[in-house]
Protein backbone atom coordinates (compact mmCIF):
# COMPACT_ATOMS: atom_id res chain seq x y z
CA UNK A 1 0.00 0.00 0.00
CA UNK A 2 1.46 3.36 -1.12
CA UNK A 3 2.50 5.81 2.13
CA UNK A 4 0.15 8.14 3.56
CA UNK A 5 1.22 12.11 2.21
CA UNK A 6 1.88 14.87 4.71
CA UNK A 7 0.96 17.52 3.08
CA UNK A 8 2.97 20.62 4.25
CA UNK A 9 0.31 22.87 2.54
CA UNK A 10 -2.23 21.72 4.19
CA UNK A 11 -0.79 22.00 7.65
CA UNK A 12 0.85 25.39 6.76
CA UNK A 13 -2.41 26.95 6.63
CA UNK A 14 -4.20 25.32 10.23
CA UNK A 15 -0.70 26.64 11.18
CA UNK A 16 -0.85 29.94 10.16
CA UNK A 17 -5.27 30.22 10.61
CA UNK A 18 -3.86 29.74 14.70
CA UNK A 19 -0.62 32.52 13.84
CA UNK A 20 -3.61 34.89 12.50
CA UNK A 21 -5.32 34.45 15.66
CA UNK A 22 -2.49 35.06 18.12
CA UNK A 23 -1.08 37.98 16.06
CA UNK A 24 -4.37 39.67 16.42
CA UNK A 25 -4.40 39.23 19.55
CA UNK A 26 -1.32 40.64 20.32
CA UNK A 27 -2.18 43.40 17.65
CA UNK A 28 -5.55 43.96 20.21
CA UNK A 29 -3.18 44.59 22.91
CA UNK A 30 -1.17 47.18 21.37
CA UNK A 31 1.93 44.61 20.71
CA UNK A 32 1.32 44.01 16.91
CA UNK A 33 4.23 41.15 16.37
CA UNK A 34 7.07 42.61 13.61
CA UNK A 35 9.93 40.89 11.68
CA UNK A 36 12.35 42.69 10.12
CA UNK A 37 14.34 40.63 7.28
CA UNK A 38 17.80 42.02 6.03
CA UNK A 39 18.43 41.41 2.64
CA UNK A 40 21.79 42.34 1.45
CA UNK A 41 22.85 41.56 -2.44
CA UNK A 42 20.89 40.78 -5.64
CA UNK A 43 20.88 36.96 -5.50
CA UNK A 44 17.56 35.99 -7.07
CA UNK A 45 16.92 33.28 -5.12
CA UNK A 46 17.03 34.63 -2.08
CA UNK A 47 14.79 37.77 -3.46
CA UNK A 48 12.21 34.71 -3.63
CA UNK A 49 12.49 33.66 -0.34
CA UNK A 50 12.15 37.27 1.52
CA UNK A 51 9.61 37.94 -0.45
CA UNK A 52 7.50 34.92 0.35
CA UNK A 53 8.50 35.78 4.19
CA UNK A 54 7.67 38.99 4.10
CA UNK A 55 4.02 38.22 2.42
CA UNK A 56 3.71 35.22 5.17
CA UNK A 57 3.79 38.06 7.74
CA UNK A 58 1.43 40.81 5.89
CA UNK A 59 -1.30 37.33 5.28
CA UNK A 60 -1.11 36.76 8.60
CA UNK A 61 -1.70 40.18 10.68
CA UNK A 62 2.43 40.56 11.39
CA UNK A 63 4.15 43.91 11.09
CA UNK A 64 7.07 43.23 8.64
CA UNK A 65 10.23 44.95 7.32
CA UNK A 66 11.97 43.98 4.63
CA UNK A 67 15.22 45.69 4.75
CA UNK A 68 17.48 45.69 1.15
CA UNK A 69 20.44 46.36 0.85
CA UNK A 70 23.43 46.48 -2.00
CA UNK A 71 25.86 43.89 -1.95
CA UNK A 72 28.74 46.19 -1.35
CA UNK A 73 26.74 47.08 2.01
CA UNK A 74 30.30 46.91 4.79
CA UNK A 75 30.16 44.45 7.79
CA UNK A 76 29.93 47.62 9.93
CA UNK A 77 27.07 49.17 7.78
CA UNK A 78 25.11 45.51 8.40
CA UNK A 79 25.99 45.63 12.42
CA UNK A 80 25.03 48.82 12.96
CA UNK A 81 21.52 48.27 11.03
CA UNK A 82 21.22 45.13 13.33
CA UNK A 83 22.49 47.20 16.47
CA UNK A 84 19.20 49.98 15.70
CA UNK A 85 16.85 46.63 15.07
CA UNK A 86 17.80 45.21 18.55
CA UNK A 87 16.56 47.88 20.44
CA UNK A 88 13.46 48.65 17.72
CA UNK A 89 10.69 47.76 19.86
CA UNK A 90 8.13 47.49 17.21
CA UNK A 91 10.71 44.64 15.95
CA UNK A 92 10.04 41.09 17.84
CA UNK A 93 12.52 39.14 15.23
CA UNK A 94 15.34 39.57 13.23
CA UNK A 95 16.35 37.32 10.51
CA UNK A 96 19.14 38.09 8.07
CA UNK A 97 18.90 35.83 5.27
CA UNK A 98 21.85 34.06 3.95
CA UNK A 99 24.16 33.70 2.10
CA UNK A 100 25.92 36.62 3.07
CA UNK A 101 28.55 38.26 0.48
CA UNK A 102 31.89 36.88 1.10
CA UNK A 103 33.18 39.98 2.70
CA UNK A 104 30.50 39.74 5.37
CA UNK A 105 31.11 37.35 8.43
CA UNK A 106 28.08 35.43 8.78
CA UNK A 107 29.11 34.26 11.93
CA UNK A 108 29.93 37.50 13.48
CA UNK A 109 26.38 39.08 12.05
CA UNK A 110 24.30 36.19 13.75
CA UNK A 111 25.87 36.61 17.12
CA UNK A 112 25.13 40.65 16.84
CA UNK A 113 21.29 39.88 16.82
CA UNK A 114 19.95 39.94 20.39
CA UNK A 115 19.60 36.05 21.37
CA UNK A 116 15.80 36.97 22.04
CA UNK A 117 15.17 38.67 18.92
CA UNK A 118 16.70 35.36 17.16
CA UNK A 119 13.64 33.58 15.32
CA UNK A 120 15.89 31.74 13.08
CA UNK A 121 17.44 30.09 16.35
CA UNK A 122 20.85 29.98 14.73
CA UNK A 123 22.71 32.12 17.56
CA UNK A 124 25.16 30.32 19.72
CA UNK A 125 23.41 30.85 22.94
CA UNK A 126 19.94 29.50 21.22
CA UNK A 127 22.53 26.59 19.98
CA UNK A 128 23.44 26.31 23.45
CA UNK A 129 19.22 26.46 24.37
CA UNK A 130 18.45 23.96 22.45
CA UNK A 131 21.06 21.42 23.22
CA UNK A 132 20.67 21.88 26.77
CA UNK A 133 16.78 20.79 26.40
CA UNK A 134 15.34 24.89 26.98
CA UNK A 135 15.28 26.00 23.79
CA UNK A 136 13.67 30.01 23.57
CA UNK A 137 13.65 29.63 19.72
CA UNK A 138 13.96 26.04 17.87
CA UNK A 139 15.21 26.35 14.01
CA UNK A 140 12.06 26.65 11.65
CA UNK A 141 12.84 23.74 9.61
CA UNK A 142 13.20 21.47 12.22
CA UNK A 143 10.64 22.91 14.05
CA UNK A 144 8.61 22.01 11.09
CA UNK A 145 8.91 18.61 10.89
CA UNK A 146 8.03 18.19 14.62
CA UNK A 147 4.94 19.65 13.64
CA UNK A 148 4.99 17.27 11.13
CA UNK A 149 5.00 14.00 13.18
CA UNK A 150 2.64 15.45 15.55
CA UNK A 151 0.19 16.12 13.16
CA UNK A 152 -0.38 12.77 12.32
CA UNK A 153 0.39 11.64 16.02
CA UNK A 154 3.72 9.50 15.55
CA UNK A 155 5.15 8.29 18.46
CA UNK A 156 8.47 9.66 18.38
CA UNK A 157 9.06 8.58 22.31
CA UNK A 158 11.09 5.46 22.01
CA UNK A 159 11.31 5.38 17.92
CA UNK A 160 14.51 5.39 15.81
CA UNK A 161 15.27 8.35 14.20
CA UNK A 162 17.82 8.48 11.78
CA UNK A 163 19.03 12.37 10.35
CA UNK A 164 21.09 12.43 7.24
CA UNK A 165 23.04 15.46 7.14
CA UNK A 166 24.50 17.07 10.11
CA UNK A 167 24.14 21.09 9.33
CA UNK A 168 23.91 23.20 12.11
CA UNK A 169 20.56 24.77 10.86
CA UNK A 170 18.73 21.48 9.81
CA UNK A 171 20.69 18.25 11.00
CA UNK A 172 21.99 19.01 14.21
CA UNK A 173 18.62 21.00 15.39
CA UNK A 174 16.61 17.88 14.44
CA UNK A 175 18.61 15.77 15.89
CA UNK A 176 18.22 17.74 19.76
CA UNK A 177 14.13 17.67 19.13
CA UNK A 178 13.77 14.41 18.14
CA UNK A 179 16.20 13.66 21.21
CA UNK A 180 14.08 15.57 23.65
CA UNK A 181 10.98 14.16 21.70
CA UNK A 182 12.37 10.57 23.83
CA UNK A 183 13.53 9.24 20.04
CA UNK A 184 17.31 6.89 20.23
CA UNK A 185 19.23 9.51 17.56
CA UNK A 186 21.37 8.23 15.02
CA UNK A 187 22.93 11.40 13.01
CA UNK A 188 24.51 10.50 9.37
CA UNK A 189 26.79 12.93 7.49
CA UNK A 190 29.10 12.89 3.95
CA UNK A 191 31.62 10.34 6.00
CA UNK A 192 29.36 7.87 7.04
CA UNK A 193 30.10 4.48 5.77
CA UNK A 194 26.26 2.31 4.46
CA UNK A 195 24.68 5.20 4.50
CA UNK A 196 21.76 2.41 4.19
CA UNK A 197 22.67 0.35 7.03
CA UNK A 198 21.60 3.00 9.17
CA UNK A 199 18.35 4.78 6.91
CA UNK A 200 17.00 0.69 7.64
CA UNK A 201 16.87 1.33 11.21
CA UNK A 202 15.05 4.31 10.85
CA UNK A 203 11.13 4.40 12.18
CA UNK A 204 11.39 8.04 11.39
CA UNK A 205 14.19 9.02 8.75
CA UNK A 206 14.66 13.18 8.48
CA UNK A 207 16.76 13.42 5.18
CA UNK A 208 18.64 17.01 4.78
CA UNK A 209 21.50 16.78 2.09
CA UNK A 210 20.82 18.50 -1.21
CA UNK A 211 22.01 15.49 -2.68
CA UNK A 212 19.43 13.91 -4.89
CA UNK A 213 18.09 10.61 -4.83
CA UNK A 214 20.51 9.90 -1.59
CA UNK A 215 17.61 7.84 -0.31
CA UNK A 216 16.40 5.44 -2.77
CA UNK A 217 13.39 2.71 -1.68
CA UNK A 218 15.66 -0.39 -0.37
CA UNK A 219 17.07 2.04 1.74
CA UNK A 220 13.94 2.42 3.58
CA UNK A 221 11.99 0.48 6.47
CA UNK A 222 8.66 -0.51 5.60
CA UNK A 223 6.23 1.45 7.15
CA UNK A 224 8.56 4.62 8.72
CA UNK A 225 8.05 7.94 8.08
CA UNK A 226 10.01 9.34 5.56
CA UNK A 227 10.64 13.31 6.08
CA UNK A 228 12.30 14.71 2.95
CA UNK A 229 13.90 18.18 3.84
CA UNK A 230 16.04 18.40 0.12
CA UNK A 231 15.74 20.64 -1.89
CA UNK A 232 17.04 19.93 -5.90
CA UNK A 233 16.64 20.46 -9.48
CA UNK A 234 15.68 17.14 -11.43
CA UNK A 235 17.08 17.07 -14.88
CA UNK A 236 14.29 19.08 -16.29
CA UNK A 237 14.75 21.82 -13.92
CA UNK A 238 11.81 20.65 -11.78
CA UNK A 239 12.05 20.58 -7.81
CA UNK A 240 12.54 17.79 -5.89
CA UNK A 241 13.82 16.52 -2.62
CA UNK A 242 16.76 14.43 -1.23
CA UNK A 243 14.39 10.78 -1.35
CA UNK A 244 13.34 8.86 -4.44
CA UNK A 245 9.83 9.65 -4.11
CA UNK A 246 8.34 7.96 -6.88
CA UNK A 247 9.78 4.52 -5.40
CA UNK A 248 10.09 5.56 -1.96
CA UNK A 249 6.17 5.91 -1.35
CA UNK A 250 5.97 2.09 -2.06
CA UNK A 251 7.57 1.40 0.79
CA UNK A 252 7.55 4.04 3.56
CA UNK A 253 4.02 4.62 6.02
CA UNK A 254 3.88 8.42 5.50
CA UNK A 255 6.35 10.61 3.24
CA UNK A 256 6.71 14.32 2.88
CA UNK A 257 6.56 15.23 -1.32
CA UNK A 258 8.78 17.64 -2.39
CA UNK A 259 7.38 20.81 -3.00
CA UNK A 260 4.44 20.92 -0.79
CA UNK A 261 5.97 19.21 1.83
CA UNK A 262 8.73 20.99 4.66
CA UNK A 263 9.23 24.07 2.47
CA UNK A 264 6.00 25.66 3.32
CA UNK A 265 6.83 24.31 7.10
CA UNK A 266 9.58 26.49 7.52
CA UNK A 267 7.81 29.85 6.66
CA UNK A 268 4.93 28.72 8.98
CA UNK A 269 7.53 28.30 11.78
CA UNK A 270 8.94 31.46 11.18
CA UNK A 271 5.79 33.09 11.92
CA UNK A 272 5.08 30.62 14.87
CA UNK A 273 8.59 31.65 16.60
CA UNK A 274 8.24 35.80 15.82
CA UNK A 275 4.90 35.84 17.57
CA UNK A 276 6.59 33.50 20.62
CA UNK A 277 9.02 36.17 20.58
CA UNK A 278 6.03 39.00 20.83
CA UNK A 279 4.30 36.85 23.21
CA UNK A 280 7.65 37.10 25.97
CA UNK A 281 7.56 41.22 25.75
P1 LIG B 1 24.44 21.65 4.11
O1 LIG B 1 24.82 22.72 5.07
O2 LIG B 1 25.10 21.57 2.78
O3 LIG B 1 24.62 20.25 4.86
C1 LIG B 1 24.45 19.05 4.18
C2 LIG B 1 24.69 17.91 5.13
O4 LIG B 1 24.48 16.71 4.41
C3 LIG B 1 26.11 17.87 5.70
O5 LIG B 1 26.06 17.56 7.07
C4 LIG B 1 26.76 16.75 4.90
O6 LIG B 1 27.74 16.02 5.62
C5 LIG B 1 25.58 15.84 4.64
N1 LIG B 1 25.82 14.99 3.48
C6 LIG B 1 26.26 15.36 2.26
N2 LIG B 1 26.43 14.27 1.48
C7 LIG B 1 26.07 13.21 2.24
C8 LIG B 1 26.05 11.82 2.01
N3 LIG B 1 26.44 11.29 0.82
N4 LIG B 1 25.65 11.01 3.00
C9 LIG B 1 25.26 11.50 4.21
N5 LIG B 1 25.28 12.83 4.48
C10 LIG B 1 25.68 13.67 3.51
O7 LIG B 1 22.87 21.69 3.77
P2 LIG B 1 21.63 22.18 4.67
O8 LIG B 1 21.63 23.65 4.77
O9 LIG B 1 21.49 21.34 5.89
O10 LIG B 1 20.45 21.80 3.66
C11 LIG B 1 20.24 20.46 3.23
C12 LIG B 1 19.18 20.44 2.16
O11 LIG B 1 17.96 20.91 2.73
C13 LIG B 1 19.43 21.35 0.96
O12 LIG B 1 18.88 20.75 -0.18
C14 LIG B 1 18.67 22.61 1.31
O13 LIG B 1 18.28 23.34 0.15
C15 LIG B 1 17.47 22.01 1.99
N6 LIG B 1 16.78 22.91 2.91
C16 LIG B 1 15.44 22.97 2.78
C17 LIG B 1 14.72 23.74 3.63
C18 LIG B 1 13.24 23.78 3.49
O14 LIG B 1 12.60 24.64 4.02
N7 LIG B 1 12.66 22.80 2.79
C19 LIG B 1 15.36 24.47 4.65
C20 LIG B 1 16.74 24.36 4.78
C21 LIG B 1 17.44 23.55 3.90
P3 LIG B 1 29.12 16.66 6.18
O15 LIG B 1 28.71 17.33 7.47
O16 LIG B 1 30.00 15.50 6.35
O17 LIG B 1 29.57 17.64 5.13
Amino acid sequence: MPAQLIDGNLLSQQLRAEVAKRAAALTAQGKQPGLAVILVGDSPASQVYVRNKVKACQDNGLHSVLEKYEASMTEAELLARIDALNSDPKINGILVQLPLPAHIDAHKVIEAIAPEKDVDGFHVSNAGLLMTGQPLFRPCTPYGVMKMLESIDYPVRGANAVVVGASNIVGKPQAMLLLQAGATVTICNSKTRDLGHHTRQADILVVATGKRNIVTADMVKPGAVVIDVGMNRDDNGKLCGDVDFANAKDVAGWITPVPGGVGPMTITMLLVNTIEAAERC
